[in-house]
């Protein structure tokens, strides 16, 4: 029952003048404080008060009317007053609508709210929004700074085609129009000579859940592209393999012992949602383990910092395992019921009884070998730390949760077995899915069903999933593709991903890549080389949902175009992002829905169909109606909350940004099968229940990682537990898999358990004077590439030295911080400034990945606050590129680049490194094997040099590590079905090639 509002006399303005509010729940900060703490700010602003008229001037009450330890409560959005800090010492009021969105500058899509000036409607500022349920209300530096993005004096505002050869600068200004019929026209031609393979769309940031799969869906066009196997492709391989989802969502807010694999409470994953629990963790008591190599700002904030030697994480993990086994403290119930020990035992030793008993004796024959001996041998780490860690984890019980994404895992050949190693100990202490511990990440995320579902592509796409990695998490992004249009978005590959000088090579070619579409707020590397630039909106400019994994809870958050919302709430209808965009900048949604429109204009081909209002038939959708009808239909409980304010759920998401669809999940592997889908069940020797029919499946609405059917077509919906058909997990055998059947079945029986693979870089394979190079690592400030278009973070960032210890400066001649060394890869070297410091392990150095922005000397576009003018010229085999012209204050529309008063700007280090595809998880392993030496007489800061021929003889000695797809291969397939794939193709596309029915 609401409560009834209540007057509150509120303190500043009591002291001002006895003014009073209403104030319901939630209605004003005010109301939410006790009587003691009203007591005290009002002693406080009466003493101030007293300050100020003592000096005979007038007291002012300040402009918002309430208290602001918080937030400006959400009843006041619509009219919010502040102070304009810039016009200080005046005391300038500025009125606002408040308006939510959400965050692209990392993964986590924080809330923000926008400060709309209800004057001149310009966004003055964005902060948090207390809504979110993930963030709530913090954020990071880099959310601020969407403002600077926002006003941005060298962002691309308006379309350009290319007018001379590839990359030689010449641009002209066409109308989105003339880009629309021509790209139309192009892939139209494409799809009807049936040369659908010859399209793809390119991700960076994705920043939201499955639109752009849908595009290309609705084109029969299986080129979907992300950039996850140069991001965290192992980690997931390590989950999924044993859960059937391919990310953890610890709730660490919950957890008694914390151990992280990398620098979440700086940069990590789902940085500022997962770092501010672990913070409230730490102040109920948690313990935090860290292992990273370098002493990042997680490492300095642990109860227990382990710096191992690169790749040997593995190992610690296995031993943790081991002590946990051999000192009986696992949960042996958890185990019992929920491990697929069963089929490991018929698969690997059926020598033996089919026994938990028999089970639990292999298990601790299998890890006795990984005593904290051997694994100090391997790591470097002491045994008795190992040991005292080990001690600290077993303390945890349920209460462990833990995590891994890119760090160890996204560098190391088999940096996979990182995650499963760590997901062993989880699942040891069964701290899965409990409170404190660690769960699916397909638990606690939540994806609505959209407007339209177009089928499942026909086709397959070779130069992402080739044959060669039939086990890949992602599409082998790295390899460069040869292509008819080819869509970037958000994406810089020239300079993300290795061997950028390779992509330049290829993109300048034009029997490689006939075209070249870039989509982008910004100007980048990649995008010199395009032949059509196109505008795209920053966070606050575009249309996107999303929800991630980030507590036991499902939400689901709208990133909104904040001044359509906010002149709409004014009474304005807007129909198209761009009437209140700058200059001519776009969101993709409209932008897909309209090149949708122009490949197939009078609905022939069947592609118009998917891009159609449902309201109005033969019509064109709007994102209006696409958003309208999601939140009506497709999240539980929005469109409930939505009414009781009067509103409709598009209206309420408009206005609050983001709703908690449930929380508190629980175990839901646990769950009974629901006795209506039980009355058609059947189940196997192993336990696991199908539907008693075969069923069709939609594989666009299948969560990622669901069980393919069986050979008979029957879907599987549970596994028997202790006599119950429970919903287990989607994993082959619906239970956690210790034993991947599908690793055996594929060619990898010696990977099958979590185990230690030793790295490309493990001392074993280094030369005697080769050093280890970690270089996955961001500054905490950084955006990738569009962190160089925000001035506030240019500023607190603009430096990526290389990490030495005293001892290897030493040993090495390099005398102080400061000094140039040259880092040697395979392929090449570069040349930065040496940072000497003890936070990094003898041995090894550490370069920051977010630094080395450039542009080409006769380029004038790009960031001027961020990117160097460089030269680059051919040198035999390779190239060889220097730093011209660093940046330096300059005019512009923004007076504060003409403040600028840094110089530097990094080094590019990635240009230098050869692409290591790890041959079972696809992901590029990114440590280095480098020399380091002083610099060269002629060396410059930020030189590079690079044999691209090189750089294809490493590639294929990685290559040649690989175990094909062939007629051997389970189902004859290209790949297992039930491994997860962005945009999956129809069950037939999966059969290999000359196995496949033709059409
Ligand atoms: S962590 Fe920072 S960059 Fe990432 S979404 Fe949140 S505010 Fe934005």
């Amino acid at each position: 029952m609401p409560l009834e509002p209540r007057t509150v006399a509120c303190p500043i303005l009591s002291g001002a003048g006895s003014k009073e509010t209403e104030a319901g729940p939630g209605a004003s900060p005010q109301a939410l404080l006790s009587d003691g703490e009203l007591d005290v700010i009002g002693a406080r602003v009466s003493a101030a008060r007293a300050a100020v008229e003592a000096r005979g001037e007038t007291f002012y009450q300040g402009p918002s009317g309430t208290h602001l330890a918080a937030f400006p409560p959400k009843e006041r959005w619509d009219d919010w007053t502040e102070l304009d800090s810039r016009a200080w010492p005046a005391r300038l009021e500025r009125r606002y609508l408040i308006v939510p969105t959400t965050c692209f500058n990392c993964e986590s899509a924080c809330g923000l709210l926008a400060y709309v000036d209800k004057d001149s409607l310009e966004v003055r500022k964005f902060e948090g929004n207390p809504e979110h349920p993930g963030s709530r209300g913090r954020n990071c530096a880099k959310g601020p700074a969407t403002l600077n993005q926002v006003t941005d004096p060298d962002r691309v505002l308006y379309p350009l085609h290319r007018t001379g050869p590839r990359g030689s600068g010449g641009w002209e200004r066409i109308s989105w129009d003339e880009a629309l019929d021509a790209l139309g026209a192009r892939i139209r031609k494409a799809i009807i000579e049936s040369r659908q393979n010859e399209i793809m769309v390119h991700l960076g940031r994705p920043g939201e859940d499955g639109f752009t799969e849908r595009v290309l869906a609705s084109w029969g066009v299986d080129g979907h592209n992300s950039h996850t196997n140069v991001c965290s492709s192992a980690g997931r391989t390590g989950y999924q393999f044993w859960m059937g989802s391919d990310r953890p969502s610890p709730d660490y807010a919950n957890a008694k012992v914390i151990y992280l694999i990398s620098a979440h409470l700086e940069a990590g994953h789902y940085f500022n949602p997962h770092a501010q629990r672990i913070t409230e963790a730490r102040a109920k008591g948690a313990k935090v383990i860290v292992l990273d190599t370098r002493l990042s700002n997680t490492a300095s904030s642990a109860d227990q910092w382990l710096s191992p030697v690169p790749g040997s994480e593995s190992a610690i993990n296995l031993s943790i395992a081991r002590h946990l086994i051999a000192t009986g403290r696992y949960d042996r119930d958890f185990v019992r019921r929920w491990w697929n020990w069963a089929e490991y035992l018929e698969a690997c030793r059926p020598e033996l009884p089919v026994s938990f008993e028999a089970f639990e004796k292999v298990l601790a024959s299998i890890y006795a070998d990984f005593t904290f001996e051997f694994a100090a041998a391997e790591s470097g780490v002491a045994p008795d730390v190992l040991a005292e860690v080990a001690e600290t984890v077993a303390s945890a019980g349920t209460r462990f949760a833990a995590h891994v994404w890119r760090s160890a895992a996204a560098a190391n050949l088999g940096g996979w077995q990182v995650a499963r190693t760590l997901f062993l100990i989880s699942a040891l202490l069964g701290a899965v899915a409990t409170e404190g511990g660690t769960f699916p990440n397909t638990q606690n995320k939540f994806v609505p069903r959209p407007i339209h579902l177009p089928p499942a592509p026909a086709a397959w796409q070779d130069l992402e999933w080739p044959l060669e990695y039939p086990l890949a998490q992602n599409e082998m992004s790295f390899l460069l593709p040869q292509l008819d249009t080819y869509f970037t978005r958000v994406y810089n590959p020239v300079w993300t991903n290795p061997d950028g000088l390779s992509w330049m090579e290829m993109l300048s070619d034009e029997t490689k890549v006939a075209c070249l579409v870039t989509l982008t707020p910004t100007w980048n590397e990649s995008a010199y080389f395009a032949d059509y630039v196109l505008p795209m909106g920053h966070g606050s400019e575009r249309h996107d949902t999303h929800s991630y994994e980030q507590y036991d809870g499902q939400w689901v958050a709208f990133r909104q175009p904040v001044l359509r919302a906010a002149r709409e709430r004014l009474g304005e209808q807007i129909t198209d992002t761009r009437q209140v965009n700058p200059g001519e900048v776009w969101e993709e949604n409209e932008f897909w829905i309209e090149l949708s429109w122009r490949i197939d204009p009078d609905g022939s081909l069947g592609i118009r169909q998917y891009h159609e209002s449902r309201a109005h038939p033969g019509e064109k959708l709007s994102v209006e109606e696409y958003y309208d009808w999601m939140f009506e239909n497709s999240v539980p409980g929005l469109p409930e909350r939505a009414s009781a304010e009067e509103l409709t759920a598009l209206q309420w998401m408009r206005r609050y940004g983001a709703f908690e669809i449930s929380s508190g999940l629980g175990a839901v592997h646990e769950r009974p099968v629901p006795r209506g889908a039980l009355d058609e069940v059947v189940i196997d020797a192993t336990g696991r229940a199908y539907t008693a029919s075969p069923k069709p499946v939609d594989p666009n609405i299948v969560p990622t990682g669901a069980p393919e059917p069986d050979a008979k077509g029957r879907r599987p919906v549970g596994v028997e537990v202790d006599g119950t058909v429970r919903l287990g997990f989607p994993t082959p055998s619906g239970k956690l898999e210790f034993y991947s059947s599908t690793l055996a079945a594929w060619g990898w029986p010696e990977h099958a358990l979590p185990g230690y693979i030793k790295s490309h870089v493990h001392p074993d394979n280094l030369a005697p004077d080769q050093m280890v190079l970690l270089s996955t690592f961001r500054l905490p400030t950084q955006i990738h590439t569009r962190s160089a278009n925000a001035k506030w973070l240019d500023e607190l960032a603009h430096t990526n030295p290389v990490w030495i210890h005293p001892l290897d400066a030493a040993r090495l001649k390099v005398a102080r911080t400061g000094d140039l060394v040259r880092v040697e890869t395979d392929i090449g070297h570069f040349v930065a400034k040496a940072w000497i410091t003890e936070g990094i392990r003898p041995g090894v150095v550490a370069c920051s990945h977010h630094m080395g922005r450039w542009r080409l000397s006769d380029e004038p576009r790009g960031a001027g606050a961020m990117m160097a003018t460089v030269g680059l010229r051919r040198y035999g085999a390779g190239w060889k590129m220097h730093q011209e012209n660093p940046v330096k204050s300059y005019e512009s529309s923004d007076p504060d680049t003409q403040r600028i008063w840094w110089n530097e700007t990094g080094v590019h280090q990635n240009l230098t490194f050869p692409v290591h595809p790890d041959p079972i998880s696809g992901m590029h392993c990114w440590h280095q094997a480098v020399r380091v030496r002083p610099a060269q007489p002629d060396d410059r800061h930020g030189d590079i040099s690079v044999d691209t021929t090189k750089s294809r003889a490493v590639y294929q000695e990685w290559l040649s590590l690989t175990r094909p797809a062939n007629d051997q291969s389970p189902g004859k397939l290209r790949r297992p079905r039930w491994l997860m794939r962005p945009l999956r193709p129809t069950p037939d596309s999966y059969l290999l090639p000359q196995r496949r029915p033709r059409p």
